[in-house]
């Protein structure tokens, strides 16, 4: 068996290790998933759900030391690690009630005809998940997929195997064998699962792997879920409280080292206020403490690994050389650590501001009038998250002119429990989370006779 060695990133050293599938591995696994599915999709959904539920005190016994693994292997600060893993297993019994309701059979009738929809199993669903949240996402993808009753057979992202292997193992002790697996592996083993006899493949990651996954689902005309990456610009009006908005701005271009699917990456600031906003801004910057999660009052951590450093150095020599000014950071950093960095005098003709960064970078550009705004914001194939600042009412028409899936205004893009996890354009493809979002999960099946004769 090949081994997958867990490393941390901001020491280097190893935390552990995994035993990686070879693909000959991954026909068996799948076919233990399609033999044991057809038995847990019979148990009907409150008795899915329970068993589910069954699982909450022991993930919730397990949380702090799965928040440390996470810390461990992806770095970010531990009052997050642990944060992430209580959060998942605080509202676990929570979200399989939303769940359930969301797929409970569904009555239409007109004059004539009476019609029961049903939310049935796909089959066996494929869940490949990211490291930046290695809790949470296996969580989002795999709840809804086991709660409609397919089998799942979850790979982590091979940056973060341990995290996710003690949380999937967890949950899997409560549920009949066969039913969620967890095989581990490089993009290699993740290509072999969408290949292989899968019904469902949800998966969070970048774009690029998210077209190679569509089109390796494509012959089989296997059902996707894509949830890709985003360029979220944040628009800051001349009428904004400048403290909300910079406190967000830092905020949400800095959490998790920038590496959120969320992060703000593009701020367009009115030109009559961009002053005092930028001061605001380099002054929550220079307050951040970088360093190694462990750390007490680190809140800044490493990119998960040098080749997502050189991803984001690369983009800011190339806004340097195009003429883009340094605020604060841009300075050397050890290892895998990157300063937070403001950027102002940026432009749309630098790939900083065009592709996603992934990193602890917050480029400030000024605009003229809310059109102006509205075009540049929208500039971008990414469509996921955005947030508009101002007066509510002002900030409210801007944000509806926006292309993104989720507008937050005077706050960030997470809507109230039941909204969906939806991006736009080439930010996702499918979407999870919200009724219509667990609702994709499933094969919907009408079945419909005469009113008549009911
Ligand atoms: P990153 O490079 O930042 O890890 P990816 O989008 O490539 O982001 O990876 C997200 C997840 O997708 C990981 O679990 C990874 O192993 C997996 N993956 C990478 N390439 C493929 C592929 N061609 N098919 C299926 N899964 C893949």
């Amino acid at each position: 068996m090949p081994t997958l060695v867990s490393v941390n990133p901001a020491t280097g050293e190893p935390v552990g290790s995994v035993e990686a599938v070879t693909p000959a591995d991954i026909g068996r696994v799948v076919r233990a998933a399609r033999a044991a599915q057809p038995a847990w999709a019979a148990l009907g959904l409150e008795a899915r759900a329970a068993a589910i539920k069954a699982a909450a005190a022991d993930l919730k016994a397990a949380a702090d030391r799965i928040g440390e693994l996470v810390t461990l292997e992806m770095g970010k600060p531990l009052p997050e690690g642990k944060g992430e893993a209580n959060h998942c297993a605080d509202s676990l019994a929570e979200e399989v009630v939303e769940i359930v309701d969301a797929l409970r059979p569904e009555l239409l009738e007109d004059k004539r005809t009476r019609t029961e929809l049903h939310f049935d199993a796909l089959g066996v669903c494929a869940a490949i998940t990211p490291w930046n949240f290695p809790v949470l996402m296996p969580l989002q993808s795999v709840l809804p997929a086991l709660v409609a009753g397919n089998a799942v057979v979850l790979k982590p992202s091979e940056e973060t195997p341990l995290c996710a292997d003690l949380w999937a193992r967890t949950l899997a002790k409560h549920l009949p064998p066969g039913v969620l697996q967890v095989v581990h592996g490089a993009g290699d083993a993740g290509r072999a699962l969408v290949l292989d006899d899968v019904d469902l493949i949800v998966f969070t990651g970048s774009r690029a792997t998210g077209i190679r996954i569509m089109q390796d689902a494509a012959a089989g005309l296997k059902r996707v879920i894509l949830e890709l990456g985003g360029k979220d610009p944040l628009v800051v009006l001349a009428d904004a409280d400048l403290d909300a908005a910079a406190a967000f701005a830092v905020r949400n271009s800095f959490r998790n080292a920038g590496q959120v699917c969320v992060s703000t990456e593009r701020i367009y600031v009115h030109r009559d206020v961009e002053r005092p906003f930028l001061d605001r801004v380099l002054e929550r910057t220079k307050a951040l403490k970088q360093g190694d999660g462990r750390e007490a009052g680190v809140n800044v951590g490493p990119m998960v690994n040098a080749r997502q450093k050189q991803v984001v150095e690369r983009q800011l020599a190339q806004a340097r050389s195009a003429g883009a000014r340094v605020l604060a950071g841009g300075g050397e950093a050890p290892g895998n650590f990157v300063q937070p960095t403001v950027l102002a005098g940026v432009d749309h003709s630098m790939e900083i501001m065009r592709e996603e960064t992934f990193g602890p970078v917050a480029c400030v550009m000024a605009f003229g009038s809310d059109d102006e705004a509205v075009r540049l914001a929208n500039d971008s194939p990414y469509g996921l998250g955005a947030a508009v600042f101002g007066e509510r009412a002002h900030a409210e028409r801007v944000g509806r002119a926006l292309t993104a899936g989720m507008i937050g205004i005077n706050q960030g893009c997470g809507g109230a429990s039941g909204t969906p996890w939806v991006g736009a354009r080439h930010s996702g493809y499918g979407f999870h989370s919200g009724k219509a979002g667990h609702r994709q999960f499933t094969q919907v099946r009408a079945v419909s006779r005469p009113l008549a004769t009911a």
